[in-house]
């Protein structure tokens, strides 16, 4: 393709609203442009490496016998009451009236509307496995869209579904997706970690999220370089570090003492001289409508969907001042254990082991000192908090690394909860009706641009995998003026072409300073200039990740960037 008869349009200055370095660039390199919040055009180039990727992912999904469909985007209510989610989705749900008042939406995800296409459908188990899969747009009103694509209101998904007669099969499907999603994020150049995540409003038993590191990301994930386990923070093991200062020894007996206006860990640590370690956090819950203690190591956060797992509600809330009054007789900021028979004792593993710890009082202003688990209060112990900085690796012992992460992909396994809540059955070989067990996939395919730039780029622009890129080489002819080099560059585009590439030629007549910016702000991995040197049958390739310049003669030009650009040399290697 001919540069001059393309929009490109690329900008000389980052524009001010994009705080991370994938929005920059997307704006900047004439990829994207937004039309309100959390909604982009995608141009001509985002719109060539979109394809690119969902190439990619068709081809992996087919190759696990995935078969391509596709659902509507627009869903009537009834489907979303009958699985229980039109409440439970709250305000993150796209709602709408049609003409005659009955109440409609737009789809954020497909589970319900699957479902009920195979209930219509399977009727037996002669019919399964099944896998179906599409790449739909999906809609989520975000309270807060922001970063570019990062955040979309509406975005691109790849959605799959798996139906299986039993656990066997399901365990199958999943690690079919498992391995699919494994080769699309390394065809697609990412650097990435799978790492156990919790199911949230999807239900079912067991999840992995696909995630690359980035500061950009607005997930938490905990992982160990030493044996490699890695997970969602919420969902994280850990062994926790060391309290700062050693427990007071023997059987001290509770000790209640003043605490003026001291309500905070931090606080408490300053007036007392013991660091929030050598503290107990307490926190009052309302899980099923009924209060629950819940005990931390001061330094320590809730993780809320472990908290939720243990009592089976996710809609859990915090307890508001006046029931906590009420129960405790004391305010926020001088709860604690000592003397609670009204509600549940829930106390994090942390806390096994400690003595003679600090407390609030159930008094406003007084704490006491020398509490012990098991002596002074009992409880019951769960594994319920975050992960945090220090902690060690239960497999390995070594410090797990906290970082913040993007989410590229997800994979679920539901159980029956949509067959069983939606009436989807089929009858079984002995002639009974069961319901199908299912599986639920997903890959964003902006998130899959965004990453690839997030990792992949330098101040001078993107510097995107040549399997997602929106051409695979550029030739620019330095002075297009030039007979001699123009035609040269037009005929090395040609051969170019010939190998198959995704060629552009640069035939702008522009200063070759502007079009070398141009060239390596879009991203494309392969630049042949033609110029000075051709007088004695030379152009330079430029690799734009190495930022190696190498001279050609000008009948390999075309030959040499095939041979990179399929994989040669290791160039497809994250920089
Ligand atoms: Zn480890």
């Amino acid at each position: 393709m001919l540069w001059t008869k393309l929009f490109i349009p690329t900008l000389r200055q980052t524009p001010a609203e994009a705080e991370v370095a994938s929005h920059q660039l997307l704006l900047r390199a004439g990829y994207i442009r937004q039309l309100s919040a959390g909604i982009y055009s995608y141009l001509f180039l985002a719109q060539r490496s979109l394809r690119k990727i969902q190439t990619i992912v068709r081809e992996e999904m087919e190759a696990i016998g995935a078969q391509e469909i596709f659902l509507p985007a627009l869903h009537p209510a009834e489907i979303w009451r009958e699985s229980g989610r039109w409440d439970t989705m709250g305000e993150n749900m796209f709602r709408l009236k049609d003409r005659f008042q009955r109440d409609l939406c737009l789809g954020m995800t497909h589970e319900e509307i699957i479902t009920v296409l195979a209930r219509g459908e399977l009727r037996s188990y002669k019919q399964l496995p099944q896998i179906w899969y599409q790449i739909q747009t999906k809609f989520r009103d975000e309270a807060r869209p922001k970063s570019g694509l990062l955040r979309l209101r509406q975005f691109l998904m790849k959605d799959s579904y798996s139906f299986d007669l039993d656990q066997a099969g399901l365990d199958t499907a999943y690690d079919k997706h498992y391995q699919a999603y494994r080769r699309i994020l390394d065809r697609c150049g990412l650097d990435y970690l799978a790492v156990e995540a919790h199911s949230g409003a999807m239900g079912g038993s067991q999840s992995m999220e696909f995630v690359v590191v980035s500061e950009a990301g607005e997930d938490l994930v905990a992982f160990c370089k030493g044996c490699g386990y890695a997970a969602n923070l919420e969902k994280a093991i850990s062994q926790p570090s060391m309290p700062e200062v050693e427990d007071p020894a023997g059987d001290l007996e509770p000790e209640r003492f003043s605490t003026p206006g001291q309500k905070t860990i931090a606080d408490v640590a300053a007036f007392t001289g013991l660091p929030a370690s050598s503290q107990m956090k307490s926190l009052v819950l309302v899980a099923d409508g009924r209060p629950v203690l819940v005990m931390l190591r001061g330094d320590h956060q809730l993780s809320e969907p472990k908290f939720a797992a243990v009592t089976g509600d996710p809609e859990f809330r915090p307890a508001h001042a006046d029931e906590i009054r009420e129960w405790l007789g004391a305010e926020a900021g001088s709860l604690g254990p000592v003397g609670v028979t009204n509600m549940p004792i829930l106390a994090d593993r942390a806390l096994a082991g400690r003595r003679n710890m600090i407390t609030g009082a159930n008094e406003n202003d007084y704490h006491l000192r020398h509490v012990t688990l098991g002596e002074d209060f009992e409880a019951e112990l769960h594994d319920l908090r975050l992960a945090a900085v220090q902690d060690e690796c239960v497999h390995c012992g070594r410090v797990l690394e906290i970082r913040k992460a993007l989410e590229i992909g997800h994979i679920f396994k539901l159980g029956c909860k949509y067959s069983e809540s939606l009436g989807l059955r089929v009858l079984n070989a002995d002639g009974t009706e069961i319901a199908p067990i299912m599986g639920s996939y997903g890959i964003g395919i902006e998130r899959v641009l965004s990453a690839a730039v997030e990792l992949h780029h330098d101040q001078d622009g993107m510097v995107l995998p040549p399997s997602i890129a929106p051409f695979d080489v550029v030739v620019t002819p330095a002075n297009n003026a030039d007979e001699a080099q123009s035609r040269a560059a037009q005929s090395i585009y040609e051969a170019c072409v010939d190998q198959g590439l995704d060629a552009l030629l640069d035939d702008r007549d522009e200063r070759p300073g502007v079009k070398f910016k141009d060239a390596d702000l879009i991203g494309v991995p392969y630049r042949i200039t033609v110029g000075k040197k051709l007088t004695n049958g030379m152009v330079e390739l430029v690799e734009r990740r190495k930022r190696r310049t190498t001279d050609l003669p000008v009948k390999e030009a075309a030959l040499t960037v095939a041979g990179l650009a399929s994989g040669g040399e290791g160039l497809t290697a994250p920089a």
